[in-house]
């Protein structure tokens, strides 16, 4: 079963499984898709305009994008085949009144079912690419469960808390430090447990870093500004991306993100935290624009309990 890969990486499992969905997301599909041709400057998620409002029992054009969506993060899946047909339809039917509840609790939205205006508003927020939910074989009921930080599938981590990272040779000089900061401050949250060295080797560091734009070949192409911001990989693969496309800033800039804000939280995916449902925590798993953030209690004792210190 391929879900069951998914402790190596989010990432190459949607590589290996389904990519069609994810490239269809993240790809020019979906922005071919977006409704206003006037709009100079179209969201990646602006399909969920004309479908908001949507409940189950409806036939609209978008919902499809609705379900892809929605299977990209973790919230839905077919029983029988998750390539099938069913995902592919413009119908709003059972399986995926499901996942909009799934996400509306995830998102501590009333749990309608319906695409009411406050799920399209979360929904279309910016976000980390990784997903929040990390298998598709939750019950329901489990996501009430789940309420505070949480680990990959397997508990993947690094085997020691000492290492390096390398920036890419693209990555702007000027957003170094910030990152750099963001480094040093998850080493001090961990008590010294962690230890990151920057090192001039890109290719020979634990932990890669760099700008990347549209499909940048590693299965999880980016969208261009807005929507997904940037990802990472799970331990012990060490590459996070920032996508170049996106208006970066330092501290908190209108209508910009915070670099180490976003630093803060995939060097969190890098060590092994997954997304978590503590809105307040750097692991939650969307950002609005011209806000900084910083780790969390929640954020610290996840780390804490994966490794133990
Ligand atoms: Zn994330
Ligand atoms: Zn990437």
């Amino acid at each position: 079963m391929a879900f069951k890969l998914l402790p190596f990486s989010c990432i190459l499992f949607l590589a290996s499984s389904i990519l069609p969905v994810l490239s269809h997301i993240q790809g020019p599909h979906l922005r071919a898709n977006t409704l206003s041709g006037n709009e100079r400057n179209p969201s990646p998620f602006g399909f969920l305009k004309a479908i908001q409002g949507c409940r189950k029992g409806d036939t609209v054009k978008g919902i499809r994008d609705l379900k892809l969506y929605l299977a990209h993060f973790g919230y839905l899946h077919y029983q029988k085949n998750p390539n099938d047909r069913d995902l592919k339809e413009d119908h709003f039917d059972e399986e995926l009144e499901a996942a909009v509840k799934s996400y509306q609790v995830y998102y501590h939205l009333n749990a309608t079912g319906t695409l009411d205006g406050p799920t399209v508003s979360q929904m279309a927020m910016p976000r980390c690419g990784y997903h929040d939910i990390e298998t598709h074989e939750h019950t329901h009921n489990s996501l009430h469960i789940v309420s505070r930080y949480q680990l990959f599938q397997g508990r993947p981590r690094w085997a020691s808390g000492q290492l390096t990272y390398a920036y890419g040779p693209t990555f702007p000089a000027r957003f170094i430090p910030p990152v750099d900061r963001a480094f040093g401050k998850w080493a001090t949250a961990s008590s010294g447990y962690f230890r990151f060295s920057r090192t001039t080797s890109y290719q020979g560091a634990n932990l890669k870093v760099s700008f990347q734009r549209v499909d940048h070949r590693d299965g999880s192409p980016f969208n261009g500004s807005g929507g997904v911001l940037a990802h990472a990989f799970t331990p012990r693969d060490g590459r996070l991306h920032f996508d170049a496309d996106e208006r970066w800033a330092i501290g908190a800039v209108p209508n910009t993100f915070d670099i180490e804000t976003l630093a803060l939280h995939e060097i969190g995916h890098l060590i092994g935290l997954d997304h978590s449902q503590f809105e307040s925590a750097i692991m939650w798993g969307s950002f609005a624009p011209g806000v900084t953030k910083g780790l969390t209690s929640d954020d610290i004792q996840g780390i804490r309990d994966l490794y133990g210190f």
